[in-house]
């Protein structure tokens, strides 16, 4: 199990996330948020700063987005 942090502050919507992880969604601002029906997805929590989502699944993808976030603005911790 790990968890998805985004920094919406950070986010600028250029979505390279979304290209290497399908859990990575287009919210109705136009920033990035963690879709909380997809199948690895345990929970979601947002708010206007972040969005922070527990998922047990593919840490490798999550990963991939995080590198690729030109602003930085995801990052992937294993639960402790
Ligand atoms: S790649 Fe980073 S800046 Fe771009 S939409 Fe995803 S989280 Fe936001």
């Amino acid at each position: 199990m790990f968890r998805i942090e985004i920094d919406r502050e950070a986010c600028d919507g250029i979505f390279a996330c979304l290209a290497r992880d399908d859990r990575f969604v287009e919210d109705e601002t136009g920033l990035a948020t963690i879709d909380p029906t997809a199948e690895s997805v345990i929970s979601v929590e947002r708010s206007d700063e972040r969005v922070i989502a527990t998922v047990d699944g593919d840490y490798e993808d999550a990963t991939l987005a995080a590198r690729a976030c030109p602003p930085d603005a995801i990052t992937v911790q294993e639960e402790p």
